[in-house]
């Protein structure tokens, strides 16, 4: 089963694609899309209504029969840590082995700032690439070492260079998403009027 934490602020075919790619190397039955809650790398900067990004990530995903959205972040009171989120998973799936899916921007913080020996009891890493970031993990190397091989795999897929930011911004000024994130998603951020200025007219003119 893959894990596919993210904020999802929105969803965007870079996400799809990674998920799609790591579900089809390791021949996983499912991948699970858990949209953060209150997430502690962005605490200072808004993040849209968890409600929204988790019915976001239900629309994009819900085409794709191995694909499914989780709640367990977004109903935890305290902030997102990687380890809780695994903690809850691993609780409701006892008996299936868990892949954790990241991009190479957010392995690093992953790895660096938690308590990852842990981590790598509750799940395998999958670290895949991303356009501007370096995949590596070459600074981990000594700890690495001592862990069961298989702990963590790198992974090259398809460069998609679109981040939630830049759609944020485009949403923003009015500019294009359509093709940087799935049909539905377009349509749900211009119907809810997310990442426009407060007071902005909505783009559909009601
Ligand atoms: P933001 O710009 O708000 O940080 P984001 O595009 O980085 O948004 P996140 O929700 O932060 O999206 O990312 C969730 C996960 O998806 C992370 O592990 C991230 O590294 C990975 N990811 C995001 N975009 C891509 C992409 N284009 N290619 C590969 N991995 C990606
Ligand atoms: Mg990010």
């Amino acid at each position: 089963m893959g894990v596919m934490g993210g904020t999802f602020d929105p969803i965007h075919h870079g996400h799809l694609v990674a998920a799609s790619e790591v579900a089809n190397k390791f021949g996983l039955d499912e991948v699970i899309f858990v949209p953060t809650g209150n997430p502690w790398q962005k605490e200072g900067t808004t993040v849209s209504p968890a409600e929204d990004r988790y019915l976001m990530t239900v629309i994009a995903t819900a085409s794709n029969p191995r694909f499914s959205v989780s709640r367990v972040d977004v109903d935890r009171e305290k902030s997102t840590y990687t380890v809780d989120t695994l903690r809850d998973l691993r609780a409701q799936h006892p008996n299936a082995e868990l892949f954790f899916i990241t991009g190479a921007d957010a392995l690093e913080s992953i790895l660096t700032w938690q308590n990852w020996e842990e981590l790598f009891e509750l799940a395998k890493f999958v670290g895949v690439s991303r356009p501007g970031f370096e995949l590596g993990v070459e600074h981990l190397a000594n700890h690495l070492r001592s862990l069961p091989a298989g702990t963590l795999t790198l992974m090259e897929i398809p460069a998609l260079a679109i981040s939630s930011t830049d759609c944020r911004l485009r949403a923003g000024e009015n500019r294009p998403v359509w093709y940087l994130v799935p049909d539905g998603v377009v349509q749900y951020i211009s119907k809810r009027n997310l990442y426009r200025p407060r007071g902005a007219l909505r783009l559909d003119g009601s």
